[in-house]
C-alpha cells in the first residue's frame, strides 16, 4: 500500500502565519499542470509497484485549480485502488460546481483551512474569508455527496479567547464534519505574523491559556465523540485520515510539485526543493535525496509516533536503541509524562501539549 501526495504552490494571497511553500499567484498553474505529468511519470518506479490507495492534494491550496486542470492532474494517477482522496481547500473556493468537479475527479474527502469562526481573528492572520462562508461551504459539500470533510482550526490565534475558541470549536463540530485537525499557532520566522511580533504589533498567548485551550479543545471534540488519535488530530469513529496515518507507519508515498516530501519502497527519502522555476525547467531531476544516518530515521520514528495515541513500538527499533529509549524513558514513566502498555510507549492525551521535552528526552545519538 502506498500513497500520493501532490503539492500545489499557489495561494490566493498568503497567510499571515503561514510557511508552506506557496506563491500569491495563478500565474504558472498551466505550466505546473504539464511539469507535473512529467515527474509523476518520471517517479513513478519509487512505489515499487506498491498499490496506490491514497491521493492526497494538499498545498498551498488545491482548489484554486480550474476544475479542467485539477481533473487532469487526478487522471494521471491509478485510481482503481484509491480509497482516501483528499482535496484540501478554502472555504471561499467552495461551490456547487466546485464540488461535483472534484467529485467527478474522484475526490471523496475534503480537508477545509476554517480556522477560525471569528471573523475578527480570521482577519488578523489575513484569512480572506468569513465564519459564515466555511459553515456554508460545509453545508454545500454535504449537499453535493461529499461527506467526509475534515476542518482545519488554530488556537492561541491574536485576539483568541478561551470562550471564542470554545465557540470556534461547538460551532464546527456541530456543523457535520467528520475529523478535525487543530493546531496551536506558531511563529515562524519569515512569516509576516513572525514580523508583526518583532514589531510588537501581536503578541503571543500565555502558556497558562494556550494549556486552557487545548484542554477545552479535548473535551470538546471527545463531547462530540470524536477519538484524539495524534497531537493535533480527531475523527469520528473509522474517520481517521488514511492518508496521513500512513505517514505514521512508515509506508511508502511519493510526493510530487515543489516543497513536497517521499519516502520511496528502497526506504530513501526524497524531497524537492521549494523552487517552482526550478521545478519547471526539470520536474524529473528536481527530486533530491535526503542523506538520513539510521540515527536519523530512529528518531524520526520516536518523533512520529509519540505524538500519535499508539504510541512506540520498542520492539519495531533495533535492540540497542530500544534499551536506550527504555532506559531514558524511565523518570518520565515514573512522572507521569509516558505510560508503559506492552512494547509501546505512550504519551497520555492531558501530556501531549508538552511532549516535546519528553520526546527529546529520548532520542538515540
Ligand atoms: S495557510 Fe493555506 S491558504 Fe494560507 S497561505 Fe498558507 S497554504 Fe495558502
Amino acid at each position: 500500500m502506498a500513497g500520493i501526495y501532490v503539492h500545489v504552490p499557489f495561494c490566493h494571497s498568503k497567510c499571515f502565519y503561514c510557511d508552506f511553500y506557496s506563491l500569491a499567484s495563478t500565474a504558472r498553474v498551466d505550466a505546473y499542470a504539464d511539469a507535473l505529468a512529467r515527474e509523476w511519470a518520471a517517479r513513478k518506479g519509487e512505489l515499487g509497484g506498491e498499490s496506490v490507495t491514497t491521493l492526497y492534494f494538499g498545498g498551498g491550496t488545491p482548489s484554486i485549480l480550474r476544475p479542467d486542470v485539477f481533473s487532469r492532474l487526478a487522471a494521471l494517477f491509478p485510481l482503481q485502488k484509491v480509497d482516501e482522496f483528499t482535496i484540501e481547500v478554502n472555504p471561499e473556493d467552495v461551490s456547487e460546481a466546485a464540488a461535483e468537479a472534484w467529485l467527478k475527479a474522484g475526490v471523496n474527502r475534503v480537508s477545509m483551512g476554517v480556522q477560525s469562526l471569528d471573523d475578527a481573528e480570521l482577519r488578523a492572520v489575513g484569512r480572506r474569508h468569513t465564519a459564515a462562508q466555511a459553515l456554508e461551504a460545509v453545508r454545500t459539500l454535504r449537499r453535493a455527496g461529499i461527506g467526509n470533510i475534515s476542518g482545519d482550526l488554530i488556537y492561541g490565534l491574536p485576539g483568541q479567547t478561551v470562550e471564542s475558541w470554545r465557540e470556534s470549536l461547538r460551532t464546527l463540530l456541530g456543523s457535520g464534519i467528520t475529523h478535525l485537525s487543530a493546531y496551536c499557532l506558531s511563529f515562524e520566522q519569515g512569516t509576516r505574523l513572525y514580523r508583526m511580533r518583532e514589531k510588537g504589533e501581536v503578541a503571543e498567548q500565555d502558556d497558562e491559556v494556550i494549556e486552557r485551550m487545548y484542554g477545552v479543545l479535548c473535551d470538546q471534540a471527545r463531547r462530540a465523540g470524536m477519538n484524539h488519535y495524534e497531537i493535533s488530530n480527531f475523527a469520528r469513529p473509522g474517520m481517521e485520515s488514511r492518508h496521513n496515518s500512513s505517514y505514521w507507519t512508515g509506508a511508502p508515498y511519493l510526493g510530487l510539485g515543489p516543497g513536497a516530501h517521499s519516502l520511496g519502497a528502497d526506504g530513501v527519502r526524497r524531497f524537492v526543493p521549494s523552487n517552482l522555476n526550478r521545478w519547471l525547467a526539470d520536474p524529473e531531476n528536481a527530486a533530491e535525496r535526503d542523506e538520513e544516518t539510521a540515527t536519523d530515521r530512529t528518531n524520526d520514528r520516536i518523533l512520529i509516533s509519540l505524538r500519535t495515541a499508539r504510541g512506540l513500538d520498542l520492539s519495531a527499533l533495533e535492540a540497542d536503541a530500544a534499551a536506550h529509549i527504555a532506559q531514558a524513558a524511565r523518570p518520565h514513566v515514573l512522572s507521569g509524562n509516558l505510560v508503559e502498555t506492552g512494547t509501546h510507549l505512550v504519551v497520555p492525551e492531558s501530556r501531549w501539549l508538552l511532549c516535546d521535552s519528553v520526546i527529546r528526552d529520548l532520542f538515540v545519538d
